[in-house]
């Protein structure tokens, strides 16, 4: 999203988009350090695009992101190839620094908790066409004790509900089939606005959006699913999803049954130590909810491994929690230490190779919850968003239960005959068989 609004800037000052380096005067790198393999990857991707200013039309080259942000004037003396850097607060400068407005080398972190998260009429270069991510609110006001980003991106501001809807209504008009609403902890959005709003109320503007009248019966309509868009919601808090929130997943066909809810761990000494503020049961409480209220639920989690401190006791309650709720999709991290993060001073830190071995173990346990949730797919007819043509008639999409990037895919047979799947358009398949994390079906 940063980089489609920084894009999109970029165009509008004038300048043409490049694919590849080789042809570009100016490189633009956004970089993630959210964790030390981030961190290092968008190092090495520094490093092998400043190549291109030895061998290449490159003239400028200039890094945005959480790496300045995190390693201030540290990484300028670092990489003397790079022609500026700007923090995280400082994306709307993108222009100038393409432009070579700033001194050479110069690293501009203005604090990001002053700098408007998002306005509503930032051009957007969006890059797929189908689908795209609609931020709400930016940076995080709680205190995980292993997680940078309140320190790179501020605390919490909500985007006024006005802005966010402008943004999806553009957003929907340019041929977007699926808004996934996202923030750093989404489902608190709203309670630092004045008047205070939660996120149900948002959703609830979002999805008359899509099902208003002018867009059903509107000239620009183009046949049956032009009408029709996803509305998905990632990154919610086991401290923040209400009743309300439930019930609004539930009751809008148009929001995805799809609870992304990152727990982290189970075990009471490390939700503790991480900073998470609920326990274990509260947990099993809330996902018995939501499946109880939502029949056709679908949960995702996110877990980290090896914090200081786990020991094979806490990762035991783990394993047999995740055995337990049986998630539909799970994403694994190991613990990733660093000097500025609370965590680095807890006594015990974890051997890389005990936390490589939970997490390979943890993983075949999934793998195994996994094909077997699939299994019951198969047979069924189900709706799904084409991405692209994988090879002639056959086409990689995504259901409702799969959200871009994390999930498996599902992949479409069509046969001679039928039309072309295109990429954006809702198609209809029967599920035929099932992969540990994928699906394959026939068009119908
Ligand atoms: S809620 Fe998420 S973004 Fe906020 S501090 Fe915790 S892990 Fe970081």
């Amino acid at each position: 999203m940063d980089s489609e609004i920084m894009l999109g800037r970029i165009k509008r000052a004038g300048w043409t988009i490049v694919e590849e380096p080789e042809e570009a005067e100016v490189i633009v790198v956004n970089t993630c350090s959210f964790i030390e393999d981030a961190a290092d990857e968008s190092i090495e991707m520094i490093l092998e695009l400043a190549q291109y200013k030895k061998a290449g039309t490159c003239q400028r080259l200039v890094v945005a992101g959480c790496l300045p942000e995190r390693y201030r004037e540290e990484i300028t003396k670092q990489m003397p190839e790079v022609d500026a850097f700007l923090g995280t607060g400082a994306y709307d400068q993108i222009v100038a620094a393409v432009e070579g407005a700033n001194p050479a080398g110069g690293c501009l972190l203005p604090d990001p908790e002053l700098n408007p998260a998002q306005d509503k009429d930032a051009p957007r270069a969006l890059s797929e066409s189908h689908m795209a991510y609609l931020k709400v609110a930016e940076g995080c006001s709680r205190h995980c004790t292993y997680c940078i980003i309140p320190k790179l991106r501020g605390k919490k501001r909500s985007r006024p509900p006005q802005e966010v809807i402008v943004e999806a209504q553009n957003l929907l008009d340019a041929g977007v089939k699926e808004l996934v609403l996202v923030a750093q902890d989404t489902t608190s959005y709203g309670n630092d606005l004045k008047p205070k709003m939660n996120l149900s109320q948002l959703i609830e503007s979002l999805a008359g959006l899509i099902v208003s009248p002018t867009r059903l019966h509107g000239a620009h309509v183009d046949g049956d699913a032009a009408d029709h868009a996803w509305i998905r919601v990632l990154y919610g808090h086991p401290d923040s999803i209400d009743d309300a929130f439930i019930k609004t997943v539930a009751t809008h066909p148009n929001v995805c049954s799809y609870f992304d809810i990152p727990i982290q761990h189970v075990s009471h000494p490390i939700l503790k130590k991480m900073g998470r503020g609920y326990t274990r049961e509260e947990l099993r409480r809330l996902f018995d909810k939501i499946r109880l209220q939502v029949p056709d639920a679908v949960l995702r989690t996110t877990l980290i491994l090896g914090f200081p401190g786990e020991t094979e006791r806490d990762f035991e309650t783990l394993l047999r929690f995740i055995e337990d709720i049986r998630f539909d999709h799970l994403g694994v991290f190991l613990y990733s230490d660093s000097g500025d993060l609370p965590s680095h001073a807890f006594p015990d830190h974890v051997p890389a190779e005990v936390a490589q071995e939970r997490y390979d173990q943890l993983m075949s346990c999934q793998l195994d919850i996994s094909a077997q949730n699939y299994q019951k797919y198969i047979g069924q007819i189900l709706e799904v968003l084409v991405e692209e043509e994988v090879e002639e008639r056959l086409y990689a999409g995504r259901a409702t239960f799969q959200a871009p990037e994390v999930d498996g895919m599902t992949y479409i047979k069509t046969s001679a005959g039928q039309p072309e799947a295109k990429t954006g358009s809702f198609v209809h398949i029967k599920v035929t068989d099932a992969m540990e994390y994928d699906l394959i079906g026939d068009s119908v």
